[in-house]
Parts: structure tokens; C-alpha cells; sequence
């Protein structure tokens, strides 16, 4: 065997395996070699049913019989029901709320449950435990049915899947094992860095964690493979950051004093850490090497002002070797509403610059001036749009995704700011860079506080600016986590407010379509619903506003507008006002069902009212009673910054839970490394050595080919 094997050739596989490892993306029998167990049972941890006894929590293997879906609870809440069978006896088992699970197995299957024992009117019961389905018993918990395998043997519990058992892989990857396939495998890591940290060898690791003796095995081989992908990243940022520090890129030399003079045209004193921002910016333009620079600063630290000064830099360069002409600056954000604010906003700034400013999103292009109003902006035909982009007439180009389609050309593209990276791949980074010959300067902005391990992970190929100071005499918002009998008392203190002039925002988790894993009674309120029921009944006198991503664009910025411009008082939204939206007269925010979303997100949400010089305020209303949810929400009362949160919810929810995850393609394993500031660090440390060593990993050609194939991954997302 090999492993770029096909699946398929080296096990006998039935059409629902072939499916079902399909949908988890195993192809080779590498593939399966690098998918790896969640945890690991124990014998010695299951029990027989004569063994169980009320207020154990327990797993019992053995066979499912009578299965039915029904309802109960004078008929309202449904259930799935049925006994499992070992050799000592049988129990009963529930599950509420999950009347799918009868159908879904079927009867007399070999399964492993895990979960309380209970007791009522003197029978035992497992209510809602976790259930899996086994091909046969496992062979390690044989000595139940009569085997003889010692106590203390864990067997692996892979992720949970339709159609394949962990059972299944269990045997799977022994048949590898016995294939003599691990003694063919190089080590990708060098054996130095193995050795400095104690990490097993690869073909140690493998057998560790798939079938571990014990317990420090297992845990041994996870270190070894966290610390794999965690280094494999480090050394590919390290290595991308390499390539482009070796190209060149337009020298920018600004004047500090010109943009320190422009900077008065804001409503605002600038704050030291803007200051200090600008300046290390314009230290990296001088280079004439391209910049990468993350701006990192909290909700409201005011970032946008910083774009539009490095902007205002650019703009006033001459291509080199001419004396006319201007660099371009192309300035992306996630979304149409956030695009259409900053056009606003660099209209305002640059209005008396003389210069033209494009948007273009899904909707359509405008332009700043208009020729027929030189106040205003006007709507253009995307044709006649790029074509001024190309012959650079355009100095400032503001977009969404747009921005980086194909047809978007650019004369002399010279600067990048990319808003909310975050919500943004590493690809979209990289379309940029592979634009134009030159390499434009980059900026990254981000206000999701993510664990600094995490930051060091999926930035490590930048420089970091901190924003660390909110403009002054902003209030602290007053967060408060409303319980369901005090509604109607915050609904009242809301609206003594609004007669003030303030205003609020109303976040709801969903647009209006049902929840279909939710009952009904359960389902998380509806901006749709929320926004009748607060019109009709709650705030009969003021306007509301209804915002959400299937609301149409046109209607959508006009929808913002009226908010903005006080028209509407009240506005109803899900999270897509959560990033960056700046309506400052919106001092109160009311979040539905907040258990709903993470902390970051949270705390995203709650930065919407902080900018102005009135008291905040933040509602908070959960539906959820279940102590660690609330505790979870009283951190947000607590932590002083999105950063203690995030570390918050890193080290209570674990690393699964953060924002965004999905983009930064760390697996679980990845992910649980983050946890370790102390691993993330010497994986960075290893992999910025060797590349300063060797940075085209000659040496090292079983790295270099990882590397090669993880940057391909990127490309082609
Ligand atoms: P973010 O960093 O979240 O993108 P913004 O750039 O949207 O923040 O700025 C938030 C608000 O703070 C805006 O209303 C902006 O005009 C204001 N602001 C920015 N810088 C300052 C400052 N130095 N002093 C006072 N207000 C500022
Ligand atoms: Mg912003």
C-alpha cells in the first residue's frame, strides 16, 4: 500500500462507505491515515446494564431492539424510544426532541450509548445519550461478550458520520498497519526539531493515535500532529512572506506634515494610536519593499480614519519616473452596506481633493463627483467604469468582492486596504498580490479579537499595528442581560430614550424561515416577525426599519440611510450590521436569543453603539436558562476588551467555538494547538529559522513538497 492510494482498490468498500467518505473527503489511504479519532473509549469504561445504577453516567455497548418514534408530555414534545440488550440484561433509552433517531437505526444494530442513568416509578432509564452505531462489537470491548483482552485498552471514537463506523476505521487503518506501509515513511519534520521537543516520529505518532496503549501515547501523538500543522502553516506564511519582501514595489515617500494637515478635515482630533499607526505605515512605504501590515484594533478604535490618511499618501505619489499622474488605492470590505459607508465616508474626507472615487459591488459602479452634480455621486455603466479604472482616472477604488474579479485592471495599482480581514481568506489576500506586476502595499484591518496563538497562526505572515486606544470620552456601554419578566421595563427605558433622539438597533438570529431542527415553541425569534410585533405593538409611534442579506441592495442602502438619517428609529436586522456599520446616533442595542452567537460576534454587535458621546447601552435577552450560557454572557459584562473575550471563549468553549473558524482551515487538531501559546510559538520560531536557513527548503524537499501543496490549496479555494 501507498499512501496516494485510492480508498477505493484497497478496501472493499460498499456504495455507502464509498458515499460517506466521499463527504469527509477521504480520498487515499493517507487521507484515512491523517483522519483521526475525537477520543478514545475504554473497556474499562463500559459497563454491563446490571452494573448500572441511577446517577452513573456510563456507556453501554451492545444491541438496540424496539425503536419507535412517538410523543409525550400530553402529546407535545416527540421522542424516539427503545431497549438495548447486553448479555446481563436490558434498559430503556429516550431520546426527547429527536423522534429521527428511531429511523435512522435499525433494529437489532450493534451500538455504544453514553450517558446518565435515571430513574422513574423505580426503572431505570438513559435519557438523550449519545448513541453510535458499530459494524460488530468492537474488538476491544469483546471481553464483554467473552474475549479476553485486558482492561485498560482505549479503542479510538472517530468523528461522528453516516455510514461509517468507527468501527469501520478502526479496521481500516489496522489493515494499513499491517501493510508494512508505516516503515516506508519519511519524517517530514526534521529530527532535530522532533527530538528538542519530545514529539514522537511520524510512523510512532500514527500508530498512537489510532490504536494508543494508553493514554500519555495518545496524547503524545496529538501533541506531534498539532505541532505538524501549526509548523507547516508557520513555514509556509514564512516562506510566502519571503517571496514578496523579494519583490518590489512602489516607493511611497509622504510627507507626514501633508497628512497631518488632511487629517483636519476630520471631525476629530486624532488619537495617539492613530498617530502611531500612520507613521509606522508610511515607514513601510519608504521601503520599496511591499508592505503587510494587520492594523488590529478593537470595535470604534476609529481604523477607517487611518485607510483614509495612508489613502490620502498614495493618491499624492506619482508613478515612479513621472511627474503626473497618481498610485491607486483599492479598498475592499465584506459587505455592500460596509462598501457604500466607506464611499460615504472617503467622499467626505476627499471631497475638496479633486479627485474622482469609485464603488463598485454585486449592484452596480458609481463615481464621485458626478458631472452633472459635482456634490453628489452618480451610478456609471460597469463598462465605462473599468475603463477609467484601467487608464487610472480612478485614483480610489472602493468594492466588495468585486473588486477582485478579473476585469477589474488596474493603471498603477499601489495600495490595498482590506477591512474586516477576518472575513476575508488568505486567497483574497493573494488575488491582490498576483494582480499586477508590482506588488501593491497591503493592509489588513481586523477588529475580531482572536486569541493572540491564533493571530501568530493564521497572520503570521504580517507585521502587526495595535490600535490599542478608543477615542476619548467614549462611554463604557452599560450591558445588561435582561430576563424574560424585565422586557417590558427595558422596552420603556428604551423608548424614554429614542423620545431623546437616540436610537436602536434589534438584532434577531434568523430572517424568517424556520428553524427545521427546531420545534416550534423553540425557534429563535425573526427579524420579519420582530419587527411586526414591535411596530404593531410596542413602538406604535416611530418608524421601524427591516435589514437582512435577502433584503434587495437598492432597498438596502436606502433602508441605511433612513436609519442614518434618523428617518427610522429603529432598526431590526440579523448580524449583518455586526461589522462595521457606523450609525453614531444608535446608542442602545437589544440582542434576541444572544446565546445564539459567539462572544467576539457579541461583542461585535455591542460596537455598534459605542461612538458616540452618549451612554451606550446593550441588552442582552437569552433564551436560554443553562448556567454556562449565562456565565458566557456575564463575561461580556466583564472582559474590558474584545481580546480578554476572546481568550474567554477560547478557554471556556474551546477552540471549536471561535468566530470564523471555518476560514482560517485549521482542522480540530490545529485548533486545539492554538490553545497552547507556548507550541504556536516554537512552531513559528522552527519555521522562521529554517526558512532564514534555507528559504526554498532545499534541504528539505519532503517539507518543501507539503508546503508546495498546502500554498496550491490556498490558490484554488
Ligand atoms: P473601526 O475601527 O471600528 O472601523 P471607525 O473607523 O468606524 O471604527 O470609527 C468609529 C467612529 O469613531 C466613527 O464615528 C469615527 O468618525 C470616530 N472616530 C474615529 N477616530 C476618532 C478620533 N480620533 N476621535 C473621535 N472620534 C473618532
Ligand atoms: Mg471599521
Amino acid at each position: 500500500m501507498n499512501l496516494s492510494d485510492p480508498l477505493e482498490g484497497s478496501f472493499r468498500l460498499t456504495p455507502t462507505h464509498v458515499h460517506a467518505l466521499k463527504k469527509l473527503g477521504l480520498a487515499t489511504v493517507g487521507d484515512l491515515l491523517y483522519h483521526f479519532p475525537v477520543r478514545y473509549g475504554d473497556v474499562a469504561s463500559i459497563k454491563t446494564v446490571a452494573e448500572a445504577s441511577r446517577g452513573d453516567s456510563i456507556a453501554l455497548v451492545g444491541q438496540i431492539s424496539h425503536l419507535q418514534s412517538k410523543k409525550a408530555f400530553r402529546k407535545k414534545i416527540p421522542m424516539a424510544e427503545g431497549r438495548l440488550l447486553d448479555e446481563t440484561g436490558s434498559i430503556q433509552i429516550v431520546w426527547f426532541h429527536q423522534p429521527y433517531l428511531a429511523k435512522m437505526i435499525p433494529d437489532s444494530s450493534y451500538v455504544r450509548v453514553e450517558g446518565k442513568v435515571q430513574e422513574r416509578k423505580g426503572k431505570l432509564y438513559l435519557s438523550n445519550p449519545k448513541i453510535e452505531r458499530l459494524s460488530s462489537l468492537p474488538a476491544a470491548a469483546s471481553p464483554l461478550f467473552g474475549g479476553n483482552i485486558g482492561a485498560g485498552t482505549l479503542y479510538p471514537i472517530y468523528p461522528e458520520t453516516r455510514g461509517v463506523t468507527s468501527n469501520w476505521f478502526y479496521h481500516a487503518v489496522g489493515k494499513i498497519f499491517k501493510s508494512g506501509l508505516l516503515e516506508t515513511l519519511d519524517d517530514p519534520i526534521p529530527p532535530a526539531i522532533l527530538e528538542k521537543y519530545h514529539l514522537p516520529s511520524l510512523a510512532t505518532a500514527l500508530i498512537w493515535i489510532h490504536s494508543p496503549k494508553k493514554e500519555t501515547d495518545a496524547r503524545a501523538a496529538r501533541k506531534r500532529f498539532a505541532f505538524e500543522e501549526v509548523f507547516f502553516i508557520q513555514l509556509e506564511k514564512q516562506r510566502a512572506r519571503r517571496e514578496w519582501q523579494n519583490h518590489s514595489s512602489f516607493v511611497v515617500d509622504p510627507s507626514l506634515e501633508n497628512v497631518l494637515q488632511f487629517a483636519t478635515r476630520f471631525p476629530f482630533p486624532l488619537t495617539r494610536a492613530q498617530r502611531r499607526a500612520v507613521e509606522n505605515i508610511f515607514l513601510d512605504f519608504k521601503k520599496g519593499r511591499p508592505m503587510s501590515r494587520l492594523l488590529e484594533g478593537d470595535v470604534g478604535s476609529g481604523k477607517t480614519a487611518v485607510a483614509a490618511m495612508a489613502a490620502h499618501a498614495i493618491i499624492t505619489t506619482h508613478p515612479e519616473g513621472k511627474d503626473f499622474g497618481n498610485l491607486q488605492v483599492a479598498y475592499m470590505a465584506p459587505t455592500e452596506i460596509l462598501a457604500q459607508q466607506h464611499f460615504e465616508s472617503f467622499i467626505d474626507f476627499f471631497a475638496e481633493s479633486d479627485i474622482q472615487i469609485g464603488l463598485i459591488t454585486g449592484s452596480g459602479c458609481k463615481k464621485f463627483p458626478s458631472k452633472v452634480n459635482p456634490k453628489g455621486a452618480t451610478s456609471i455603466s460597469r463598462v465605462q467604469f473599468l475603463k477609467w479604472v484601467a487608464n487610472g482616472e480612478i485614483p480610489i477604488l472602493i468594492g466588495t468582492h468585486a473588486l477582485i474579479q478579473k476585469s477589474v485592471k488596474f493603471k498603477h495599482l499601489g495600495f490595498v486596504i482590506i477591512d474586516e480581514q477576518h472575513r476575508f481568506g488568505t486567497a483574497q489576500r493573494q488575488k491582490f498580490r498576483e494582480k499586477e506586476g508590482r506588488i501593491p502595499h497591503l493592509l489588513s484591518m481586523t477588529a475580531t479579537p482572536i486569541p493572540r496563538t491564533l493571530a501568530l497562526t493564521i497572520y503570521g505572515d504580517l507585521d502587526l499595528t495595535l490600535l490599542d486606544e478608543l477615542p476619548p470620552g467614549r462611554k463604557v456601554p452599560i450591558t445588561k442581560i435582561v430576563l424574560p419578566q424585565e422586557r417590558v421595563m427595558t422596552y420603556e427605558k428604551i423608548r424614554a430614550e429614542l423620545h431623546l433622539g437616540r436610537q436602536v438597533y434589534i438584532i434577531c438570529p434568523r430572517i424568517d424561515e424556520p428553524d427545521p431542527a427546531k420545534e416550534l415553541a423553540l425557534q429563535a425569534k425573526s427579524v420579519k416577525e420582530e419587527a411586526k410585533r414591535l411596530r404593531e405593538g410596542i413602538f406604535p409611534e416611530f418608524e421601524v426599519g427591516v435589514l437582512h442579506s435577502k433584503v434587495r441592495p437598492a432597498e438596502k442602502e436606502s433602508v441605511m440611510n433612513n436609519f442614518k438619517d434618523g428617518k427610522t428609529k429603529i432598526l431590526v436586522s440579523t448580524s449583518v450590521v455586526e461589522v462595521g456599520v457606523n450609525v453614531p446616533n444608535a446608542t442602545m442595542i437589544i440582542i434576541e436569543g444572544a446565546e445564539r452567537f459567539g462572544l467576539a460576534q457579541l461583542h461585535q454587535l455591542r460596537g455598534r453603539v459605542m461612538r458616540s458621546t452618549h451612554q451606550p447601552y446593550c441588552f442582552i435577552f437569552s433564551e436560554s436558562r443553562s448556567g454556562k450560557s449565562l456565565d458566557r454572557l456575564k463575561a461580556l459584562k466583564q472582559a474590558k476588551n474584545g481580546f480578554e473575550l476572546a481568550e474567554f471563549d477560547l478557554a471556556q468553549r474551546g477552540a471549536g467555538e471561535l468566530y470564523g473558524r471555518k476560514q482560517w482551515g485549521l482542522s480540530d487538531l490545529g485548533m486545539e494547538a492554538i490553545r497552547n501559546i507556548k507550541m504556536v510559538e516554537a512552531a513559528r520560531h522552527e519555521a522562521a529559522a529554517l526558512i532564514a536557513k534555507d528559504p526554498d527548503l532545499k534541504e528539505y524537499p519532503l517539507l518543501s513538497k507539503r508546503v508546495e501543496y498546502s500554498r496550491q490549496k490556498i490558490h484554488f479555494e
